[in-house]
């Protein structure tokens, strides 16, 4: 099973199957179709990514118990990257980890049990996670799939995450009174109210000195159509990044509203809710079972800075957690996947979904 694996991981990784190029998605999705023959392959195409709901039932399906969802695109890596090296029970390469290894063991684990179980199971896979997965995973929930329970197989050392932040773009504009700066009193500069606000916002959102599970937010820019030394500026801009963990995904813009002296314009430009599921899910305990009954390991719950497009399954009401193999180094030129953990992440899989 082990060589099966590599080698479809390795096909996958030779695919350079990055956002620039359009082809290569198309591409690395006909490797992952020439492996499904005998399935019902439904495919997906929205402002030109494709993507493909896998299952075994004849007829158009669109609610499942369970769905594998893995992402066959990566960011952009190395020449070097495409080829995959193994060495000292790794497999180095773009995508090794981040996760063209999980999606081709989902993929194989998926053909082998599909025919076994008794309930509909289906494998989505998809080629624009890295790009927030809006034409693929969201576009497939918005055209009505819905599982009780997604896993993605992101890279988690076997271990469960079932929450991650959601992120929060806004620009605060202020409008002052442009005057001479010889005659202050005659203006209003925008620039010291701005600076008033953000010291209101920097007592609410302390920096963390360190990893810290409580909402953030980060100063990303600032600019001022001001650009004369001798004039009272009479506009700020500021561009800030919240993170906000789940609990505060219903109250953090009247947080924000109500932190803001009323004389800022708040406008909100990303709002991509948080991931969450409850760590007492009936399934989400099975997947814990399946893995220390397949493997002797505790899959202990992890919480993660960085979302998945499992939140796209959690916006739409359904249950999901990352799940994946060990590895190192996503999105730097030191990606790697560990080779062992790819045969506990296939029996475990395949374990949880034989005994839900
Ligand atoms: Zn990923």
């Amino acid at each position: 099973m082990l060589t099966k694996i590599l080698s479809l991981t390795k096909q996958f990784i030779s695919i350079p199957s990055i956002k620039e190029n359009n082809k290569a998605l198309h591409e690395v999705l006909d490797i992952a179709k020439g492996e499904l023959s005998g399935f019902h392959i439904e495919e997906f195409e929205k402002d030109g990514i494709p993507s493909i709901l896998v299952y075994k039932e004849n007829k158009k399906l669109r609610n499942f118990k369970i769905i594998l969802d893995a992402h066959l695109d990566v960011v952009p890596g190395n020449k070097e990257q495409y080829a995959s090296v193994e060495k000292d029970g790794r497999l180095y390469a773009r995508g090794a980890f981040d996760m063209k290894a999980a999606a081709a063991v989902e993929l194989l684990v998926f053909k082998e049990v599909a025919q076994k179980v008794n309930y509909p199971l289906a494998l989505q896979l998809v080629t624009d996670e890295e790009i927030g997965g809006f034409n693929g995973a969201k576009y497939q929930a918005d055209e009505g799939v819905r599982a009780e329970f997604a896993i993605a197989g992101e890279g988690t050392d076997l271990k469960v995450k079932n929450e991650a932040k959601g992120v929060l773009w806004a620009n605060l504009s202020i409008k002052g009174k442009t005057a001479h700066a010889a005659y202050l009193w005659q203006g209003s500069n925008a620039i010291r109210m701005m600076n008033q606000a953000l010291n209101q916002l920097a007592k609410k959102f302390p920096e963390p000195q360190k990893p810290i599970w409580k909402t953030t937010l980060n100063l990303s820019t600032i600019n001022s159509s001001n650009q004369t030394y001798n004039k009272v500026a009479d506009d700020c801009t500021v561009g800030i990044d919240i993170r906000y963990i789940p609990k505060d995904t219903e109250t953090i813009v009247s947080l924000l509203k109500k932190t803001l002296p009323s004389y800022v314009q708040l406008d909100i430009k990303v709002k991509e809710p948080a991931q969450f599921t409850s760590k007492n899910n009936v399934y989400l305990k099975k997947l814990q079972n399946a893995v220390k009954k397949s493997i002797n390991k505790s899959a202990s719950i992890i919480a993660g800075y960085g979302a998945s497009d499992i939140r796209h399954f959690n916006r739409v009401g359904c249950d999901g957690v990352e799940f994946g193999p060990t590895g190192y180094g996503l999105h730097t030129d030191c990606e790697w996947v560990d080779i062992n953990s790819l045969k506990e992440y296939y029996i475990s899989l395949k374990r949880f979904l034989l005994d839900v």
